[in-house]
């Protein structure tokens, strides 16, 4: 048992909030919880919102992290639509935009991130809009219906699956990526050539290197009416005509609270190995969280479900005082039309990519990409091929070193593989 007339603040009530909550519990504090975040629903995961909550497949009761009757039940001080605005360390306490204050003994910050705006005119306009919260898909799905064409600026994780999620319900995607490939930030350019030909092959029009200059607009003003969105305007001259647009171009950390507070801050709220601060009464978590990764020992700012959960486990075993939970290796997802992509590990420093593609494969995109490093499996990519990615996750945590040819060779399964490389 620990925590008994102690106080726990979790300030954003998201995938890491919700998360850290629950484990304090899970590890036995019997103290005070107060789980505050600024929007008006109980915690809830994200990845649907741009899946099948945008298709409309689930409804907003699938979203929950646990069924919001439970927070009670765990005796979770649950505050929703409500802000922190300051926290003063000296005094251990935090301000709420409701005007209370409460006192904490340990705070944890999980304040996410906020979608990255567009820097051009014309993109304040009505029917420009973001996908980050249930409020904004909310509001998005209007746009997403049969013929309607939808310009989608940004060809990373949020653009590509709201663009498959277009498709499906009949309207009309047109991707707008600045960079001269897809997925530039999270992919190896072979796999972002897969699915930049994957998209096109659904009759997707993706736009490479696009400049996107200014939202072209009409009425409003002097005109009258309201201002609406008619199409963008690209820096080589060219306007796409468009009924609506999703940006998509990446997100910022939410950081500005802790900074404000004299904590130390770069890209992220710095933490150390257990999640804390550099004040050792504060942690930081999810998205808006800067840790050293153990695997790459570079620091890093993942942005990604299961390191909001990994560190929410990290971050209330250290307040319990229990033992810290095995570091994960880093992992993510992403499901466009029928493909599922599952990435382990963290490209960038791999010298060498192997591919392997079954020989017998009669399902379009069931291959993987394995990256390695002096040898050393560092990273995969696997598209509907969930052994592979099993395989690779064990090996990478183990850093081994598969032979390239048996990688390579789908008449050798996985297992066997990694049981070679794993020396079992
Ligand atoms: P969040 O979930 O954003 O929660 C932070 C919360 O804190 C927010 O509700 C915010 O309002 C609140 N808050 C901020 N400041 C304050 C304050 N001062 N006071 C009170 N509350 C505050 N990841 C994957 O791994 N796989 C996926 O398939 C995937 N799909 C995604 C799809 C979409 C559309 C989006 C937007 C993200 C997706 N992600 C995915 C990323 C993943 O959802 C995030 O990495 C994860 O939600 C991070 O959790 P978090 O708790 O740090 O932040
Ligand atoms: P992202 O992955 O950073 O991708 C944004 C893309 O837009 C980048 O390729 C970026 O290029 C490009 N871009 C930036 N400015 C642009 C401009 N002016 N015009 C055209 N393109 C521009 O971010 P995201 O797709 O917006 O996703 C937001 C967050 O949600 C991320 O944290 C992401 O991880 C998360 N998410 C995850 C998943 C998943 O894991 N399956 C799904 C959805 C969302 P530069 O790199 O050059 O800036």
């Amino acid at each position: 048992m620990s925590g008994e007339n102690e106080t726990v603040i979790i300030i954003g009530a998201g995938q890491a909030g919700g998360q850290c909550a629950a484990s304090l519990r899970r590890n036995g504090w019997t103290g005070r919880i107060v789980l505050a975040g600024s929007e008006p629903h109980p915690p809830y995961q994200r990845p649907p919102l741009s899946k099948t909550y945008l298709s409309g497949e689930i409804g907003e009761d699938r979203l929950w992290l646990q069924p919001p009757e439970t927070w009670d039940a765990q005796n979770v001080d649950l505050r929703t639509g409500v802000t922190a605005t300051s926290i003063d360390r000296e005094a251990r306490t935090v301000r709420f935009s409701d005007g209370s204050q409460e006192r904490y003994d340990h705070l944890v910050l999980a304040t996410g991130s906020r979608v990255r705006t567009l820097p051009v005119p014309g993109a304040d306009t009505e029917g420009v809009r973001y996908l980050r919260t249930i409020a904004d898909v909310d509001h998005l799905k209007a746009d997403f219906a049969p013929g309607k064409r939808i310009a989608i600026i940004g060809g990373g994780y949020i653009g590509l699956e709201a663009a498959s999620v277009a498709k499906k319900l009949g309207a009309e995607p047109v991707v707008l990526e600045a960079m001269d490939r897809l997925l530039a930030r999270v992919a190896v350019p072979e796999l972002s050539q897969f699915y930049l030909d994957t998209h096109r092959d659904h009759g997707v029009t993706v736009e490479l290197g696009a400049q996107v200059a200014e939202i072209a607009t009409k009425g409003g003003g002097l005109l009258g009416g309201q201002k609406r969105v008619t199409g963008v305007k690209l820096a080589d001259g060219r306007t796409l005509a468009c009924d609506s647009i999703l940006v998509g171009i990446g997100i910022l950390p939410n950081q500005e609270i802790a900074a404000e507070a004299g904590i130390k801050t770069g890209n992220g709220i710095e933490v150390d190995g257990e999640c804390r601060t550099s004040d050792p009464a504060i942690f930081a978590i999810g998205d808006c969280a800067e840790q050293e990764n153990w695997l790459t020992g570079t620091r890093l700012r993942l942005e990604s479900v299961p390191n909001a959960l990994d560190q929410a486990k990290h971050a209330a075993a250290a307040i319990c005082g229990s033992a810290a939970p095995k570091p994960e290796v880093p992992w993510f997802w992403s499901d466009q039309y029928h493909l599922k992509l599952q990435t382990a590990g963290l490209i960038g420093t791999q010298d060498t990519t192997i591919q392997r593609r079954p020989a017998d494969n009669t399902e379009l995109g069931h291959f993987s990409l394995f990256h390695l490093k002096d040898g050393v499996i560092i990273a995969a990519d696997c598209v509907n091929d969930a052994h592979g990615f099993m395989a690779a996750k064990m090996m990478i945590a183990q850093r081994a070193s598969p032979n390239p040819d048996d990688l390579a060779n789908p008449e050798i399964s996985m297992k066997d593989v990694m049981k070679a490389a794993l020396g079992k």
